[in-house]
């Protein structure tokens, strides 16, 4: 991968920099904008230091029996980032790719993304490294329940509570609920995105994918983007995809491709979503849905779409390819789908990027409603939780969109440098500095 820094001969828009940055480690990448944002609103060397690293990193060895009676030794991770401003909060994830560094960086992620969207959390993110798709139910479950025993000394109600993110689920978050109060007592306010029948709230499994579509209906209005008809292709069809992918007609828009870990369909007069959604659940996978045309997932980021929602993993839309995306909105569902380099990129030429750390905050905001429920032992109707969730992804936009003007930066600078003026506020009076 080239990683020479170039010149670009576009002038780039207030605060972004001319040369293009190299290629860099999820984890570079996220202090590569936070240092942005740090330079940005000035912030303080000791500060910088704390907000750079992370607080605690606990790598757990996670011996499982597998069916078959051979032990398979997993490595699993919880990383915390950033308490200033209330108990580590973020998913966990089972993916391959799932090392310390990119722990990390997801770790710092929820530290910006709680505060963007201001839920009285910190930033954790937790993962265990392994292929879930070969794992047999059984064996899923004694891995989460041995990772959650691992790890539960540094969890807690008031200290740090998972959630579910790539390739865990519901189910995921019973069992982690289940071996934690096994140990501590009947806690269900432990974990969130739990079953509804286990203290789950209403509108969780939807809320990533719905907060991705409230944020491009904020962002399209102060943006003069046009929903009405606007055409849609989203990359990954599990929870967020799948729930973005159900909900975006709501605005008008009209979805024309998906994809998943096999490839991707493509449908110009618009794909029916629902009756994709219950293939999905028989098959298992959206290539094989009838009468679409197949198509790769390296295609369906250069569509040419009105609207591109990349919702699966990082680092899809990168030096390579930013070049040939052909979308004018780019809606981060993913976390971290945009490296660096293809942001630069992207910036010049002119297409909008609605960063992660708002995109896809619905999920962490309605986990705090779960969290809200579960500790008043009182529950929501599905209808409270959504205007809540609502109102907070449309005041955070507001405030991010005012301060992307302002300032005259883009909008993921005015989001992480709001961010990181409320962490590094909490931290001060705190007295972490
Ligand atoms: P998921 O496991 O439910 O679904 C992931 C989807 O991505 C699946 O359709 C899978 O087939 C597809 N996929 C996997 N590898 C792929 C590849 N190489 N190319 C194309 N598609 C691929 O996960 P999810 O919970 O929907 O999470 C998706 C993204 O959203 C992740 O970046 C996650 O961190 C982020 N996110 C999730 C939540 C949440 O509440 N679940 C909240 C915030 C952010």
């Amino acid at each position: 991968m080239d990683t020479k820094r170039r010149e670009t001969d576009v002038q780039a828009p207030a605060a972004v920099p001319a040369t293009r940055p190299p290629e860099m480690s999820p984890f570079e990448a996220v202090n590569y904008f936070f240092d942005l944002a740090a330079d940005h609103i000035d912030l303080d060397d000791e500060m910088r230091e704390i907000l750079r690293t992370t607080y605690r990193e606990l790598r757990v060895q996670v011996p499982v029996r597998m069916d078959d009676g051979r032990l398979v030794v997993f490595t699993g991770y919880r990383v915390q980032h950033n308490g200033a401003r209330g108990p580590y909060k973020g998913g966990v994830r089972y993916h391959p790719d799932a090392d310390l560094d990119e722990v990390r960086a997801l770790a710092s992620l929820m530290t910006w993304k709680t505060a963007v969207v201001d839920i009285p959390y910190g930033g954790a993110k937790g993962g265990v490294q392994c292929e879930p798709g070969i794992l047999s139910q059984k064996e899923l479950e004694r891995l989460t329940r041995r990772f959650t025993s691992t790890i539960s000394y540094v969890l807690g109600v008031n200290r740090d509570i998972p959630a579910p993110d790539v390739n865990t689920n519901a189910q995921t978050m019973a069992w982690m609920m289940d071996a934690y109060s096994s140990r501590y007592g009947y806690t269900p306010a432990i974990v969130t995105g739990k079953p509804v029948e286990l203290g789950g709230s209403y509108g969780r499994d939807a809320a990533t994918g719905r907060g991705v579509v409230y944020s491009l209906r904020e962002a399209a209005r102060d943006l003069g983007v046009d929903l009405q008809g606007a055409t849609v292709a989203i990359q990954g069809f599990g929870n967020v995809g799948s729930w973005t992918a159900r909900l975006i007609g709501e605005i008008g828009c009209k979805v024309v491709s998906v994809s998943d870990v096999r490839g991707g369909i493509y449908r110009g007069d618009g794909l029916d979503v629902q009756a994709l959604f219950d293939h999905v659940q028989e098959s298992g996978t959206v290539v094989d849905f009838p009468g679409v045309d197949g198509i790769t997932n390296e295609e369906l980021l250069t569509l040419g779409v009105d609207v591109l929602i990349p919702a699966a993993l990082s680092r899809v839309i990168n030096e390579e390819n930013a070049g040939t995306v052909r979308a004018g909105t780019i809606v981060e569902a993913a976390n971290h789908p945009v490296t660096p380099a293809a942001d630069v990129i992207l910036a010049e030429r002119g297409v909008n990027v609605i960063p992660d750390i708002l995109a896809n905050a619905g999920g962490v905001t309605v986990s705090y409603f779960e969290w809200v429920q579960n500790i008043q032992q009182f529950r929501w109707e599905e209808q409270q939780v959504n205007e809540q969730l609502a109102k907070t992804m449309a005041r955070a936009w507001q405030e991010i969109y005012a301060r992307a003007t302002v300032d005259g930066v883009d909008l993921r600078l005015a989001a992480f440098a709001i961010a990181v003026e409320k962490v590094s506020r909490a931290a001060r009076l705190r007295g972490y500095v």
